[in-house]
């Protein structure tokens, strides 16, 4: 990769993780399509700012817990920092600026007015009592607190962090300004304090919105297609239940705990019913038991991949059935994988537009914040709608003029905007 003989790999090893180092594959290859200003993108390969700390918790028992929290600033060009925090026992360095990156092409293409960052703590948040998770969220706030702020950076929910999460957030950032709330500070809190209507299923409903129009461009439509959800938390459970709701027949869906499959397809209601009482999807009525990775395979129309990255990659992107694939998750196929799939005729609608919904919805509850005037929910559905596809539409009508896959045309498509903006801002000093 260009520029790689400024680095030290030792010292650099956070910028090669494969997250990372997928998201700049693509990058040098939308850079060549638009023909990038050199300068710009030698910028752009380079998280701007890589925050490390530690977070001392005194545990239920008494005992004193140090785990290590992160939080990458990527770049600030179109406005403030913007992205979620993640609890995952796999969080590194490496993954958080991968995450970062993404958030900053994908806040582009979306056209919003934010720079693109991301946080996370190495934690299995499963294994932690309310009490802990509180602590641990208080004390990475803290130890932040200087780089953060609505108009500096606006954390937001991610794999493993809920509205509980950021209301701990708020807090304990509010209580360090003095005791002033300021809620603009973080998205996706409770609506109680300053949170928006709709953001909660946003991230779902956006990847519905986004697979009707992938069935649409290729002749194809929700109602009677045949879905599978590999995930079943915060995105994957709405996009089902949304899926669902507008008559497609979902197939298949997945948790942790592996998947399960019933060819007529299975009653989304009913199986959240099922993961409220017994947490997790397995063991539901009418339904037969399927691994994670046969829940990728099956055979589909539309498949959205919903957990975590890299689980589509050389190795099974060859016995991928669905034709359109919606990437509910970030990363979750590899640029290698993309390759083969695009070979093999299959649509991808990428990351940075399928999974947009939270981070659009988001902007909306920032700009909530600071109005302090609250709009419906119905309201939040529809603006959302028109943000989502219109940069699906642009994106897509780039992938036609330039005949290159959608992954590399929504790049094209964030870089460019990124580029003009920086070239107006010049370089400091
Ligand atoms: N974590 C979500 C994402 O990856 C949402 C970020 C946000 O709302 O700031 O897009």
């Amino acid at each position: 990769m260009p520029g790689q003989d400024n680095l030290n790999p030792q010292a650099e090893a956070h910028l090669h993780g494969p997250l990372f180092q997928n998201a700049i594959q693509t990058f040098n290859e939308a850079a060549a399509v638009i023909k990038c200003d050199p300068n710009i993108a030698e910028r752009l390969r380079r998280p701007r700012r890589c925050l490390t700390v530690s977070i001392p918790v005194r545990m239920d028992d008494q005992s004193v817990k140090v785990f290590t929290g992160y939080r990458v600033q990527y770049n600030s060009t179109l406005g403030p920092y913007k992205g979620g925090i993640r609890y995952h026992h796999n969080v590194d360095l490496a993954e958080v600026v991968g995450l970062a990156a993404l958030m900053t092409f994908k806040n582009s293409v979306l056209g919003l007015p934010l720079g693109g960052a991301k946080g996370g703590i190495c934690v299995d948040p499963t294994k932690l009592s309310r009490a802990e998770k509180q602590g641990l969220t208080r004390r990475y706030t803290s130890e932040i607190a200087a780089f953060v702020g609505p108009t500096k950076d606006i954390p937001a929910p991610d794999v493993g962090t809920d509205p509980q999460t950021m209301a701990w957030f708020m807090d304990t950032y509010s209580q360090e300004q003095g005791g002033f709330a300021q809620p603009g500070v973080v998205t996706g809190k409770p609506v109680e304090i300053g949170g928006s209507l709709g953001r909660n299923h946003a991230t779902g409903l956006g990847v519905v919105y986004v697979c009707e129009r992938a069935l649409e461009v290729n002749q194809m439509k929700m109602s009677g297609s045949r879905i599978a959800v590999q995930g079943f938390g915060n995105v994957g459970s709405f996009a089902a239940k949304f899926a669902f709701e507008r008559g497609a027949r979902v197939v298949a869906v997945s948790d942790v705990s592996g998947g399960i499959f019933n060819g007529d397809g299975l009653n989304i209601p009913q199986v959240i019913e099922h993961v409220k009482k017994t947490g997790f999807v397995k063991g539901f009525q009418g339904s037969q038991a399927i691994t994670n990775e046969e829940l990728l395979e099956v055979d589909c129309d539309a498949l959205l991949p919903c957990a975590l990255e890299g689980q589509i990659d050389v190795h099974n992107a060859e016995r991928i059935k669905a034709k359109i694939i919606v990437e509910g998750a970030n990363g979750p196929v590899t640029v290698e994988a993309t390759k083969i799939m695009v070979q093999n005729g299959k649509f991808i609608a990428p990351d940075v537009i399928s999974n947009g919904g939270g981070v659009i919805v988001s902007y909306f509850e920032w700009v909530q914040d600071i109005m302090s005037f609250f709009w419906d929910e119905a309201d939040v559905d529809l603006k959302l709608k028109s943000v989502i596809l219109k940069a699906f539409d642009s994106v897509y009508k780039m992938r036609q003029e330039k005949q290159i896959d959608m992954r590399t045309a929504a790049m094209a498509t964030a870089i460019s905007r990124l580029e003009k903006a920086m070239l107006l801002r010049g370089l400091y000093p």
